[in-house]
């Protein structure tokens, strides 16, 4: 018989039982973080070991590890093994300075793939699904991530890479494809390239399952793809510092994302006060990680804004569950005063049928304090006399002004002329004089 869960005991597991795993677990991670340097240092400096751990709680004793420690200790001053022990390394995409590395053992990277496996299991994937990864490889960990985490589900599993939309079409029909994973936004631009062939993705296609995730966006999006391929999208949260996706995932309810809390310990922080927020309410996420062997993190402010969604899911796993990430704390613009994040705007466009996926908020200080809202109109609707476009666009300016507290010019553009990015979508292009 076919169950409902990878590994059904540790999924539903009762909670008092999961917390003393947890807390068995986070005495071991800490112990092992102070084989490397950097946290022999830090935790050592301020009296603070595994000893300091009684409960659960006492991770609160600990100062939190950022970004910016990551790469200041690039590349080994994390490892809490040898190099020997090792097996792999994977690091973000580091724009500015040195990025963040992290490193893997065997155990490691076993432990992700099953983290992965049951993550997609959760949504429904089984063996029998053919799987179309189309995200990045390399250094990415959305490439190997889901590789390996697939075929450990036993799925065909397509290493397709992000890109060549009509080579991803040409494998999707030769092979079958029931399940793809992908960043949301670049589904639209497959989807644009499936009408240019003539082709309609709820028909021409086998996709029953599509896992979106590595990028904010909006249930709206979420819907939206899901009528375009008429199939049902995951949320897959994940990042480099905690090992990639697998991290949290949607389960088959689609109602916010289980966090795999024999592996991870979450918290919710309040951003200014770094007190924690009682479940329910927003604030940024922070992490630690109580599987990883080579290379533990302690108490990682991640910059995501989330909350914990209270309640048991219908699912029957008893891990927490989180909501849809809001952004990240340093996502947020200020505009005349008012704090704004890109998925507020995306919110108002995607519900607009005529207004395709790809957008872009532009900030300029040029007049003052300005800010454009480029979008997309769908291919079918742009011609320089669509009668509406005026009419359409102080609509979009309304409705935005109401949400964001602040009315953006409003340019309506040609399908395809925004930029494209090939990996994570950038939504906002900050053009302003300091
Ligand atoms: P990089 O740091 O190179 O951009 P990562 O892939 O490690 O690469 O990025 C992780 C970040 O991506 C997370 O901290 C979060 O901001 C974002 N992210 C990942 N998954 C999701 C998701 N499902 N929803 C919203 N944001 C996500
Ligand atoms: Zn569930």
């Amino acid at each position: 018989m076919d169950s409902r869960y990878w590994q059904e005991e540790l999924e539903t597991m009762p909670r008092p039982q999961l917390e003393a795993l947890q807390m068995e677990k986070l005495k071991t991670a800490v112990a092992r973080s102070m084989n490397s340097k950097f946290y022999k240092e830090f935790f050592g400096s301020k009296g603070l070991s595994e000893k300091s751990i009684d409960g659960l709680d006492d991770i609160q004793k600990f100062p939190f590890t950022t970004k910016d420690d990551l790469r200041d200790n690039w590349p080994f001053g994390l490892m809490a093994t040898s190099v020997d022990e090792c097996v792999r390394m994977h690091c973000t995409s580091g724009t500015t300075g040195n990025p963040a590395a992290v490193l893997y053992n065997r155990h490691d990277l076993d432990s992700w793939a099953n983290l992965m496996a049951r993550s997609m299991w959760s949504s429904g994937a089984r063996p029998n699904d053919v799987f179309q990864n189309m995200s990045g490889y390399g250094l990415f960990t959305g490439g190997l991530g889901f590789q390996y985490g697939a075929e450990k589900l036993g799925m065909l599993t397509i290493p397709a890479a992000a890109g060549n939309s009509k080579r991803q079409i040409y494998l999707m029909q030769s092979f079958g494809t029931t399940a793809a994973h992908s960043v949301p936004s670049y589904l639209g631009r497959l989807y644009a390239v499936f009408q240019e062939m003539g082709l309609d993705p709820r028909k021409d296609t086998k996709l029953k399952r599509l896992f979106i995730g590595a990028e904010p966006h909006s249930e709206e999006t979420r819907q939206r793809i899901q009528e375009m391929f008429g199939a049902k999208a995951y949320n897959s949260f994940g990042m480099t510092e905690m090992n990639g996706p697998g991290v949290a995932f949607e389960c088959e309810c689609q109602a916010g994302m289980h966090i795999w809390e024999d592996c991870y310990l979450i918290e919710i922080i309040d951003p200014d006060t770094l007190q924690r927020v009682p479940d329910g309410e927003w604030g940024e996420m922070v992490l630690t990680t109580l599987d990883r062997q080579a290379m533990p993190v302690i108490r990682y402010r991640t910059h995501d804004l989330t909350r914990i969604i209270p309640g048991d899911c219908a699912c029957g796993r008893t891990h927490k569950r989180f909501d849809r990430i809001k952004g990240r704390t340093d996502d947020m613009f200020i505009v005349k005063g008012c704090n704004i994040f890109p998925i507020q705007i995306e919110r108002v466009l995607m519900n607009f049928p005529e207004i395709g996926t790809d957008y872009l908020i532009e900030l300029t200080n040029e007049q003052g304090d300005d800010m454009t809202v480029k979008a997309e109109l769908k291919p079918e609707l742009f011609t320089d006399n669509y009668p509406e476009l005026e009419s359409l666009k102080r609509k979009i300016a309304s409705i935005l002004r109401d949400t964001i507290l602040v009315t953006p010019k409003i340019q309506l553009v040609p399908h395809g002329t925004l930029p494209k990015s090939e990996g994570k979508a950038k939504r906002v292009l900050d053009l302003r004089k300091q």
